[in-house]
């Protein structure tokens, strides 16, 4: 019963993704009702009910008929199962699973509009750092391991940023990296660092191998460092415990 109602949550909150997606980016108002894109009519509240309104109304608009974006329902869907999901791994610690909940929406906000436009909004970063320090002094966290993850990120990809004259990565990149830093802490930062520079690698590979890109192609590090941090978040994978595993593994078998 409270995962269904976890579960209808994230599709409301997912709707509410949508605008931020949506108007973020064009600096429009998050306040003030819905319009459809092509005949600006008003969408009243019946027509924006998440993923149901979609399918009622055949994926178009109510007056002009011009279609719907399947996106809209598709990030409605995303969020609820990632918000059921987090229910289910952390409901024991209601402040820890609040405070996954935001960070869920956050990333998905902040993956989309990079895959869009290839920006990462200051205001976005600026939130999580808000949110996540009112969450550290909350939980009486000594957060000084997350000050070591801020300095670790962001170093390296000031470094990087700094090497390739910002040909490689974007400035926003290097915020966003501080802001994850200083998010997971040093040990959890290494492993995303890791992580997304691996998945970014075969990513890259596999477009230039399916000749969809050529080298100039600009991967949007900043959607895929948000995938890896919300995997990362809900499954706490951790590299250090997974190299100790096989360690242990290989001893055990010697
Ligand atoms: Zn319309």
């Amino acid at each position: 019963m409270e995962g269904l109602f976890i579960f209808i949550l994230g599709l409301a909150i997912g709707s509410f993704l949508n605008v931020l997606i949506f108007r973020l980016p064009e600096n429009k108002s998050i306040l003030g009702f819905s319009r459809c894109r092509n005949c600006k009519e008003r969408i009243s509240w019946h027509d924006n009910i998440p993923v149901l309104s979609f399918l009622f109304l055949k994926g178009r608009c109510r007056s002009c008929k011009t279609k719907i974006s399947w996106q809209y329902s598709l990030i409605e869907l995303l969020t609820a199962f990632l918000f059921l999901f987090s229910f289910l791994t952390y409901r024991g610690n209601p402040l820890f699973l609040i405070y996954t909940l935001f960070l869920i929406g956050l990333f998905i906000v902040i993956a989309v509009i990079d895959l869009k436009h290839l920006i990462i909004l200051d205001s976005l970063v600026l939130a999580g750092f808000i949110v996540s320090l009112s969450y550290f002094m909350l939980s009486a966290f000594y957060f000084v391991d997350s000050l070591y993850g801020l300095l670790f990120f962001a170093g390296m990809f000031l470094f990087i940023f700094l090497m390739s004259k910002g040909k490689w990565i974007g400035f926003g990149d290097v915020k966003l990296a501080a802001m994850l830093g200083f998010i997971f802490g040093l040990e959890s930062s290494v492993s995303i660092f890791y992580l997304t520079f691996s998945v970014g690698f075969i990513y890259a590979i596999m477009l230039l191998t399916l000749k969809k890109a050529d080298l100039k192609t600009e991967v949007p590090l900043g959607s895929l460092m948000s995938i890896v941090s919300i995997f990362f978040l809900l499954t706490g994978f951790d590299l250090f415990e997974l190299i100790n595993a096989e360690l242990i593994l290989r001893l055990w078998i010697n």
